[in-house]
This record gives structure tokens, sequence and C-alpha cells, in this order.
């Protein structure tokens, strides 16, 4: 069965468990496409063979990519196993057992397939069966034009969606070491930016040095605690079903506010200054830094935005929803370092926020990486062994989404090699090709990357009208993965 898209835009997508059936479909072509068996014996063939041959996967990691991987590898027939060290120990931002778990804001950004790098990237990631995508498809609360979810529904479908699953066998282990080059089996490492500290040192180690930067995450209110009557629904220029809460600032309100975020005291100053922060995840305190009007321009940004009077006001903080109950809401682009009492003290300083109950402060953390240009070809494997694989955040992608779509395209290329079929190559013209060019080309000045449309090979004509760019941009992309889906390879 084909599905329409979470958008409702059609097209041939489909679920992760019709991959599986498609998985088989794609037996016994030549590179060609033409037929070089029947697909059903050539099948049968390939899984004997990985059945002799005694072929696993490890997949070290349950979170985004780790569980991505997990689930496509078991679900196209290859004993697969995957290890976390959750619950026994967790990383500084893991708090629950489940797989997949949303360590920080629950949006998985924009969901607009023909404006949006990330938006075009989710629909490439459902063409090809993303359990990620299926997963917030299926809890996702209202955030006009972004998808966010409830993270305990989103991570209890996947965990679900895994303890389902056969050839798939779940342990909960600390792996400390790379498997050693002689090791027969296959290996997807996807333990994240806080891979725990052996594995993190032996990874450095054997890549030749790790690098990181510096993250931050935002505060969450309870919405009891949100006082309405200095706060208005709405979406910016009304896309959307009013899902935000604006809290607006006066003129003197706001600068009041930037005075006292600009004197707050920050955890862990001296070492954070030494330190590299993504821009993406930069803390509200250190925008508020460039200017005093920096944040009027960005995070606090007015436009679109008219209060119960039909007025703009100066400043907006929006709150966007953290659960489908809507008990909670976290402060949208609010990620922060200041210590715990100067958050309560100075976030407080905004009116709708006078009363408001922290129900988690914002943090900073260590980000980790490897010098993926250096260590990985294109389809995630490492340069001097062909067994060993990377996905996720570790690989230098950035964010949630470009996590996921790691690990499925780690496991689709894996995929292809355990079962000794052409492997299926993804353009630069589509999100998760560029994504794959990116983290593989030389690059010494190599910085994690999201999705973005300045990374795909540009269109042959030049579109001036930056909508229109986009737009045939995402076409061009969603025709390109659909023909490898469909076709099981390109090349
Ligand atoms: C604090 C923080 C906040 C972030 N906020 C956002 C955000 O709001 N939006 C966004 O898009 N991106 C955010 N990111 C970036 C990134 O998208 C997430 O970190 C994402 O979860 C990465 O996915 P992953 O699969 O690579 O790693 P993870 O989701 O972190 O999964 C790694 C898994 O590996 C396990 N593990 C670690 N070491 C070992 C080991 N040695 N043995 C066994 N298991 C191990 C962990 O328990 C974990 O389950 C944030 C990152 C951090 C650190």
């Amino acid at each position: 069965m084909k599905n329409e898209t979470a958008a409702g835009r059609g097209g041939v997508n489909f679920s992760a468990d019709e991959n599986f059936a498609r998985e088989r479909e794609t037996f016994g072509r030549t590179a060609d496409g033409g037929k070089i068996a029947s697909e059903e014996t050539a099948f049968k063939d390939a899984r004997k063979r990985v059945s002799a041959e005694k072929i696993t996967v490890k997949v070290i990691g349950g979170g985004l990519a780790g569980s991505e991987a997990a689930y496509y590898l078991a679900r196209a027939g290859i004993p697969t196993l995957l290890a976390d060290m959750k619950p026994k120990k967790l990383t500084p931002a893991h708090r629950e057992s489940n797989f997949g778990e949303l360590v920080c804001s629950n949006s998985l950004k924009s969901n607009d397939v023909y404006a949006n790098a990330c938006g075009l990237l989710k629909e490439e990631m459902r063409i090809l069966g993303s359990l990620t995508m299926e997963a917030a498809d299926a809890s996702a609360v209202p955030a006009g034009a972004a998808l966010a979810v409830d993270r305990e529904k989103f991570s209890a479908y996947i965990t679900e969606k895994l303890r389902a699953c056969p050839n798939l066998t779940i342990l909960t282990e600390e792996v400390t070491a790379l498997p050693d080059a002689s090791e027969k089996c296959y290996t997807i490492v996807a333990t994240g930016p806080l891979t725990a500290d052996a594995l993190a040192a032996d990874i450095s180690e054997k890549t030749g040095g790790g690098l990181y930067f510096y993250d931050a995450s935002a505060p969450i209110v309870s919405a009891e605690s949100i006082d309405m009557s200095a706060a208005f629904t709405g979406d910016r220029y009304g896309k959307g079903s009013g899902d935000y809460i604006n809290c607006p600032l006066t003129k003197e309100e706001y600068y009041a506010f930037v005075d006292a975020l600009l004197s707050a005291e920050r955890a862990d100053l001296h070492e954070f200054e030494k330190r590299d922060v993504f821009e993406g995840c930069m803390p509200v305190e250190i925008m508020a830094s460039r200017g005093r009007d920096t944040l009027r321009f960005g995070t606090l940004k007015p436009v679109g935005l008219r209060d119960g009077e039909g007025a703009r006001p100066y400043a907006v903080l929006q709150l966007r929803k953290e659960n489908a109950a809507g008990t909670a809401y976290n402060l949208v682009g609010f990620q922060t370092n200041l210590k715990f009492p100067e958050q309560k003290r100075v976030f407080s300083m905004i009116p709708a926020l006078k009363n408001a109950e922290f129900l988690r402060y914002g943090v900073m953390h260590r980000n980790t990486y490897i010098h993926s240009p250096d260590v990985l070809n294109r389809d995630f494997s490492v340069k001097n062994n062909e067994r060993l694989y990377f996905a996720g955040q570790i690989t230098g992608v950035e964010g949630y989404v470009e996590s996921a779509a790691s690990g499925l395209l780690a496991a689709v290329h894996l995929s292809d090699k355990i079962f000794g079929r052409p492997p299926r190559v993804f353009g630069n013209e589509t999100v998760s090709g560029a994504l794959e060019n990116y983290i593989s080309s030389p690059n010494k000045d190599f910085q994690p990357m999201n999705a973005n449309f300045g990374i795909l090979a540009p269109l042959p004509e030049k579109i001036r009208d930056k909508k229109e760019r986009y737009r045939a941009l995402a076409e061009r992309a969603l025709a390109s993965v659909r023909r490898t889906a469909e076709e099981g390879k390109i090349q």
C-alpha cells in the first residue's frame, strides 16, 4: 500500500513495514535493472548466505541513528544486535530507558517539503521507509509548519517497533572499544554526541582525534503557570492552528530583559568561552551579546504576529507545546547556559512568565564528532575497515532528523553490501546524498552540518525567485530519491 505523506502531498512513500517487502523486490536485478534470477530465489539465496556465513550486524547506540539502522537491517532479514547502555548508564542528557529519545527540543523542525531542506529530508526519509518519520507522524503535536512530537509517545513507538522486530536482539551494554579490524561481523557506531568516555577515547585514538563543540538546550515551563492574561495564542502569519503561546514585550520590557540577560551569571563561563558553539544552537545570552537589538530581529522577532487588539508587539517570545496533553511548553530559541537561579530570575521578567514554574532548565553540553572527511567513505563505512560504519551526530551531521537520516542511509548501504547487490547511490541533488557528500568530501575546516539547500547540487537553470528555486530543488530531489527507492539502485 502506498500512503500519503504526513502533509498530504501524495507520491510514492513507504512505511517502515513496506520497506521489508521492497527490499525483497530489489533482489535479483543487475545494475541496469535487468533480472538475473527470480527475485524470490535471489532473496532466499542471499538470506541463506547470510545465515550460512553467520553474518550479523551490531549497532552500538539506540538513539535516533542507531534505532533507524537496526530496524532497517533487521527488517531486511539480517540478524542484528542493538546495544545501548541505557538504562544502566545514562549520558548527561538522556533520562529514559526508551530508544530514540529526544534529549532536548520536541521539534523535528519544519515539515514543509518545498520550502525547507529539513522538511525535504523528512520526505526523502519517508520515501525510504523511515521508522523515525513513522514514529513522528504517529506522535505529532500541533506546531504550525513544524513537526513537533509528544516525546514520550515518539520514543515509545520506536521502542515497541524494535522490541517486536524479528531478527533483532536488544542488549543493555556499554561498549568500551571499537571492534578489532579482524572482527567478522559488521558494526555501526551510533553512540551520538555524548558517546560514553571509554568508547569516545578509543574512537579518538583510532580515528585520529575527536572534535567537539558546545550545544545548549532551552528550558521548559508548565502550561498552568503561564499568565495567559499577558500572552496570546497564534502562529506566525496565521499559519497552523494557533499552536504557539506568544509572550509579548513592550519596548521598555524588552531592553530591561536584554540588559538583565547580558549581566546574568553563566555556568562554566570560563570553560565555555574557550569553546566553539554551534551557530544553530547559540545560547540566547550569547546572541544578545551581539547587539541589544539582535534578539528582536531573531529569536524574539514579532513579525507575522498580532496581539488580541491587532497590534504588532515590540518583541515576542514564542512557547511551543512539549506534549500532546499541552501541559508543558518550551521557550523557543531560548537555549541557554545561564545558572539555573539566573534562568528563573531573568526569564521571569517576561510578563507572561512572571510566575512560571520551570519543569526543566536549559543546559549546555559537549557534542563530539569525528573528522569524517578523513575517516569515512560516502556510504558511512570507515576507510580502512569496510566492516565498520559510523552513523548519527558523531559523523558530523547536525540535528535529530539529519542523525536519523544518516542511520537509515548507512543501513541501506550496508544491506546492499551484505546482500551483494549493486550499491544504491543518492545523488547530490538529494538532501540525503548531499549530506553524504558533505561528510566525506575533503574539508580541513570540517564543521557539523544541518540539512540546507546550500549543500545541494545547483539546478542547471538559474531561478531567481527563492520560493520557486526551492520548489524546483525539492521536486528534483524527490524524483531522484523515488527512482532510487523504486529501482533499488541507480548506477
Ligand atoms: C544536549 C543536546 C541537545 C540537543 N538538542 C537538539 C535539538 O533540540 N534539536 C536537534 O535537532 N538536535 C539536537 N541535538 C543534536 C542531535 O540531534 C541529537 O544529539 C541526536 O539525538 C543525535 O542522534 P544520535 O542517534 O547520533 O545520538 P543519540 O540520540 O544521542 O543516541 C546515542 C545513543 O548511544 C548510547 N551510547 C552512548 N555511548 C554508548 C556506549 N559506549 N555504549 C552503548 N551505548 C552508548 C546512548 O545511551 C544513546 O542512547 C542535541 C544534542 C545534545 C547533546
